[in-house]
């Protein structure tokens, strides 16, 4: 399988991809080694990913280089995955005894009740390439601190990741059949949902999730979908830092070229502030560096992936052919490497693929809209869940506004962020099941009901 950088266009690696007998092997590998790992007590679980953090901190520079030559994106934002990525771990592993240890429910004379958690067993995790580090690191460490073995399917185009990711684990401790790395594309996702693994827990788009859940769904064992977004954010017309909010959104749209589930998608903008938000927005957008990602204060790399590009041309085209206006950007430009400009396009509305399909690339619409109500129906109109934010001098009135909304996340004066002790979870297209926080930590497990009759306190 070549990997190829899509900066230069050029092959970086040549790596030799799973086959259905070889990720057969190592299922049984993971099998037998889940037990032991198992018998391991938490707390040297917990031991050994929190030195698993540790070696990625200690060679951040290599890793960052590394994630930048496959995925493209800015050395300096491949290095700000890496340290947060250790920051989950930290909550992660900080909070694994007191989420994943025995819960005692009732401890009377005669009677105990309490919950164990078990590891479901050997999971399966095919994964993303936009944030391989934080969307891996959301599943695979809490599955091995809850005693699970773990095969990790990294994406196709996050590959070497992945084995560094493994090289870093084993290093710090995991052995060889507790957690394993499956290398291809599509075709080894496929193979891996033939096989019998405990539990499944996908990151992707929403077209190979639906695929997945139909396939797993009569296995009857756990699977979870954290998929894409379409997400929006609305300005109220009580904001008063209109150029503060114009830089911070702008930053929640085109960070990582756009390509993150939880980037901003479409910005509704209360019309009497409107145009002087637009204003700002594009000045700030104009101001951002368009280069090789490992050049100094490059803000926009390439894109990871070929055919995004085109993707998201017509999406610029089919929203211009019906009216929209490109107040930037708009255009590949004529050198090597997939690269886009970051698009900034008004006069939108829904008829247009731009505010109803996920993007995934460096393009926001913004529409203008007359009050809460209207800003409400525009935001719901969308058949994906996953975060939604308002900016607004009113806490009352922006939480009256997010629990409008059918999301997993709701923002306030904030975009764009995940954080370790809240779930990371969709709805509708969004997908469902929860990653991070307590949640996300006991998802990895069966909870077992002990009835203890004669119990002595
Ligand atoms: P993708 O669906 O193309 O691929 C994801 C993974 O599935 C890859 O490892 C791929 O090889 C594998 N795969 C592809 N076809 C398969 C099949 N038929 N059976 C089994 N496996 C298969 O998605 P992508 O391009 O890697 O990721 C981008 C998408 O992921 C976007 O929609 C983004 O919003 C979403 N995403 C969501 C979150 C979240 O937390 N909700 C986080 C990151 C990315």
């Amino acid at each position: 399988m070549k990997v190829i950088n899509p900066a230069t266009e050029e092959v970086i690696a040549d790596l030799h991809e799973d086959s259905a007998s070889t990720v057969h092997q190592k299922l049984t590998a993971l099998q037998h080694g889940q037990k032991k790992w198992h018998a391991v007590p938490l707390n040297e679980r917990v031991a050994v990913i929190q030195k698993f953090a540790a070696i990625l901190k200690e060679n951040i520079d290599a890793l960052s280089k590394v994630l930048t030559s496959e995925v493209g994106k800015p050395l300096q934002q491949s290095a700000n995955e890496v340290n947060g990525a250790c920051a989950r771990i930290s909550w992660l592993t900080n909070n694994a005894e007191k989420y994943l240890a025995d819960e005692w429910m009732t401890r009377e004379d005669g009677l105990g009740e309490k919950i164990v958690y078990e590891p479901l067993g050997v999971v399966c995790n095919i994964s993303a390439w936009n944030y391989p580090y934080l969307v891996g690191v959301n599943v695979f460490v809490p599955a091995l601190l809850a005693g699970n073995s773990v095969l990790y399917k990294p994406s196709e185009h996050s590959s070497l990741t992945g084995l560094e990711i493994e090289k870093a684990l084993k290093k710090a401790g995991v052995p060889d059949d507790v957690f394993q790395v499956a290398i291809g594309g599509g075709e080894v996702g496929k193979a891996l949902l033939e096989l019998p693994f405990d539990g499944y827990f996908f990151t992707g788009s929403y077209k190979t999730g639906q695929y997945i859940y139909e396939k797993v769904a009569p296995k009857m064992v756990p699977c979870q979908l954290e998929l894409g977004g379409k997400d929006p954010l609305y300005v109220a017309d009580d904001v008063v830092d209109i150029k503060g909010i114009a830089a911070g959104t702008a930053d929640g749209a085109f960070y990582n070229n756009g390509q993150s589930c939880c980037s901003v998608e479409r910005i509704y903008v209360h019309e009497k502030v409107y145009d002087a938000y637009v204003h700002e927005f594009v000045k700030e957008v104009k101001g951002y560096k368009m280069a090789r990602p490992d050049e100094e204060g490059v803000y926009i790399g390439p894109l990871t992936r070929k055919p995004q590009l085109e993707f998201v041309a017509a999406q610029v085209k089919d929203a211009v052919a019906k009216g929209a206006k490109i107040l930037t950007g708009g255009k590949a430009p004529e050198h090597r490497g997939y690269y886009y400009e970051p698009t900034v396009l008004v006069d939108v509305n829904h008829e247009m693929s731009v505010m109803k399909e996920e993007s995934f690339g460096p393009v926001i619409g913004i529409m203008k809209v007359k009050d809460d109500a209207e800003a409400i129906k525009l935001m719901q109109d969308c058949d994906y869940g996953l975060t939604a934010a308002v900016y607004t001098a009113s806490q009352e009135r922006a939480e009256k506004i997010l629990s409008k909304i059918n999301s997993g996340t709701g923002y306030w004066n904030c975009c764009d962020r995940v954080s370790a002790p809240l779930p990371w979870s969709g709805r509708k297209h969004s997908g469902f099941g929860a990653t991070l926080s307590h949640v996300g930590l006991r998802a990895f497990t069966h909870p077992k009901a002990y009835h203890l009759r004669g119990f002595k306190p």
